[in-house]
């Protein structure tokens, strides 16, 4: 469970100062499947961010899993990030002289996992998005909606509680942004929380809630009645 309460985030201090979020308030059950939505420079990512635990909030309180962050040192933080949440990117953000393998083993080396299982695991996930067939394949040989499915896959290859995506369809084209949808919605059955950032209403469709943001504050929350199959 996420709980977001009274959340405010402010960049850089006097006459720079940028307020990124005020007074933003939400909670997410585990097992939900959110779109967030809203302008450029509404506060989307500065709010995944937080989440995802690559940043603080600057006043409020975010308590993930019971646990209040703020009591957290940055190693704690960062111990828990690697260990509930996974990430994808709009650019993939994967390594480009590497094989699409080594791409996906990487979290797992980080997190100290031997080299048999890594590889086992690695090709699991792989297979999960479909990809067996190119797990030698460095990304350049990759198409886009290829790339991104190696970024799930990674992100999902230490068995996240939470997948964040920012903007994951945001370079790809409508064919492959259907697959992309079909993979998080599979996570989405199996249980994990998937929050993702979205422009597109089409995108958003497919998820089960959009709670969108207008100049750093929350403006709507509502449940998708019903969420587009991407199947
Ligand atoms: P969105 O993801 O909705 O486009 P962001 O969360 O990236 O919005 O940005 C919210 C506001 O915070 C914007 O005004 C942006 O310019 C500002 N901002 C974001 N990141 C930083 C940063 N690292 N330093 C200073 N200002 C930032
Ligand atoms: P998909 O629709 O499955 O994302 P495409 O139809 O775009 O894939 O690409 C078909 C094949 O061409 C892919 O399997 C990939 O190996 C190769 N390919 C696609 N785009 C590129 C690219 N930019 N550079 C190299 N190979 C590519």
């Amino acid at each position: 469970m996420l709980q977001i309460e009274n959340i405010g985030k402010i960049y850089g201090s006097g006459s720079t100062a940028v307020k990124a979020l005020e007074d933003v308030t939400v909670r997410i059950g585990n097992g939900e499947f959110v779109a967030v939505m809203g302008p450029s420079g509404s506060g989307k990512s500065t709010l995944m961010n937080i989440i995802g635990c690559l940043d603080r909030a600057t006043s409020g309180t975010y308590i993930l899993d019971e646990v209040d962050v703020k009591e957290l040192s940055d190693d704690q933080l960062a111990a828990i990030r690697n260990k509930k949440i996974g990430f994808v990117f709009q650019s993939f953000n994967l390594l480009p002289r590497i094989s699409a393998l080594k791409n996906v083993e990487l979290p797992m080396v980080y997190a100290g996992i031997g080299h048999k299982e890594r590889r086992e695991r690695a090709m699991e996930a792989l297979s999960r998005v479909g990809l067996s067939d190119r797990m030698d394949h460095n990304p350049s040989e990759l198409s886009g909606g290829q790339k991104q499915k190696v970024a799930i896959a990674r992100a999902l290859v230490n068995r996240p509680a939470i997948i964040l995506a920012d903007e994951p369809t945001g370079n790809l084209d409508s064919l492959s942004s259907e697959e992309i949808m079909v993979q998080f919605q599979s996570l989405n059955k199996e249980g994990v929380t998937v929050l993702i950032v979205t422009h597109e209403p089409e995108i958003a469709g497919h998820t089960k809630r959009i709670v969108t943001f207008s100049d750093g504050h929350l403006v709507r929350d509502h449940v998708v009645d019903n969420p587009l199959s991407a199947e």
